[in-house]
């Protein structure tokens, strides 16, 4: 029993297991290509995807991942007040954000435009300590970085600050366009840019340690384009950023979040009975319907509705594929178990994940992509965590 009558189950063992997957690929192409394996960075962003920050970053590291990847500082700070150690990098802050507090947590701060070098090392100058820096360069995503024209200013800046002892510059990175579409002419542009980013900064004495540029997508399809580290996010969740590719157990992954409920409500409902907010679904004959208590307000896409005739977002009910009747409302939505159903309250239905139909299944559903799906999901919904012996056997 349990007070809310949902939860995401998140294995870690399955969080360690796709750790250690990615690092083994990552070990095999720099083999295969005689280069030295790419250091693993674990993106833990947005809780990390929902899937909670600290549980999943220690995971993580235990599977021999040495870098975490934060968006916010916030994320970056809160991983080093649980007592993690691994090397962390935070990229996105505007000006005026407490940089002292990353500079004395040891946090590497990515410089994404002009203003940054400034602020860090006003931060470090604060703390007495040396700033880490990671150039982020917008090598043609046209997102957060350093254009090409910004580059030799900052670059003369950071040569400054280094000599003065203020910063060193750890690592050199960009973040791709088309990742999730292997071949795109766009890629090895990409690559150019970021190449001539680091011949730049070499030529002023600049050594950046990492180059990098690959998260998932390229990091299971990519090999090219590991570099000195790799950032994987979706991947380490055991979900596919190329799903037309291949689904996760393709690469060899392990989803590691599942989401489920227990019917709040089971009842007979007559022939032609609407169901839920502007009877989108109409009984088709006498038949047995089911609550499930979450909805929208916990995250559960209000596109994922079975409206217009068509069936909304499927479920595992009793080991048979349901799906979504009517709309999603804010705390639940409605399934029509069918006339012989055999289901009362209190079964259970899971929404994806481990015996239901998977976050990519919703994804499609819902008009979205998996990311979406799990990194949505409220802070309603408790996080259970587990640590199977069928991912801790594949752990091995
Ligand atoms: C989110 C993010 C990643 C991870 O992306 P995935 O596609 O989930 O692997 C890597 N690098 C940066 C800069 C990001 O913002």
């Amino acid at each position: 029993m349990s007070l809310f009558p949902a939860r995401a189950v998140v294995d870690l063992g399955a969080i360690r297991a796709n750790a250690r997957t990615l690092r083994r690929i990552t070990a095999e192409a720099a083999q295969t290509a005689g280069a030295v394996p790419p250091a693993v960075m674990a993106v833990v962003k947005a809780d990390a995807y929902g899937h909670g920050l600290v549980p999943v970053a220690r995971a993580a590291v235990q599977g021999g991942v040495t870098w975490l990847g934060a968006a916010q500082l916030t994320e970056a700070l809160a991983l080093r007040a649980a007592g993690i150690d691994a090397r962390i990098l935070t990229w996105l802050y505007a000006p005026g954000a407490p940089l002292h507090l990353a500079v004395e947590a040891e946090v590497d701060l990515a410089v994404s435009a002009p203003w940054a070098v400034a602020e860090i090392a006003a931060a470090a100058r604060a703390t007495g300590r040396t700033a880490r820096v990671q150039l982020k360069v917008d090598t043609g995503l046209g997102r957060n970085g350093l254009t090409p024209d910004d580059l030799p200013a900052v670059l003369d800046a950071v040569a400054r600050l280094r000599d003065e002892g203020v910063l060193t510059v750890s690592g050199l990175f960009s973040h791709l366009a088309f990742a999730d579409t292997p071949g795109h002419p766009t890629l090895d542009h990409q690559l150019e840019v970021l190449h001539a980013a680091v011949a730049a900064a070499r030529s002023r004495g600049i050594d950046p340690e990492l180059r990098h540029i690959a998260a998932s997508a390229a990091t299971l399809t990519a090999p090219e384009l590991h570099l000195d580290l790799v950032r994987p996010g979706l991947a380490l969740y055991g979900l596919s950023p190329v799903p037309q590719i291949g689904g996760p157990e393709h690469f060899g992954l392990i989803p590691a979040m599942t989401l489920e409920a227990e019917l709040a409500t089971v009842k007979r409902l007559p022939a032609g009975h609407g169901m839920s907010y502007g009877h989108q679904y109409v009984t088709p004959t006498a038949t047995t319907v089911g609550v499930v208590p979450l909805g929208y307000g916990d995250g559960i896409p209000r596109h994922a509705s079975g409206v217009d005739g068509a069936p909304g977002a499927p479920l595992g009910i009793s080991g048979r594929r349901r799906s979504i009747a009517g709309r999603v409302c804010m705390d639940q939505f409605m399934v029509d178990l069918g006339p012989e159903a055999t289901e009362v309250a209190g079964d259970r239905v899971v929404l994806f994940g481990r015996g239901g139909p998977s976050a990519e299944d919703w994804a499609r559903a819902a008009d979205t992509i998996s990311y979406e799906i799990v990194t949505r999901l409220g802070g309603r919904v408790p996080r259970v965590y587990v640590d199977d012996e069928t991912t801790q056997e594949s752990d091995r």
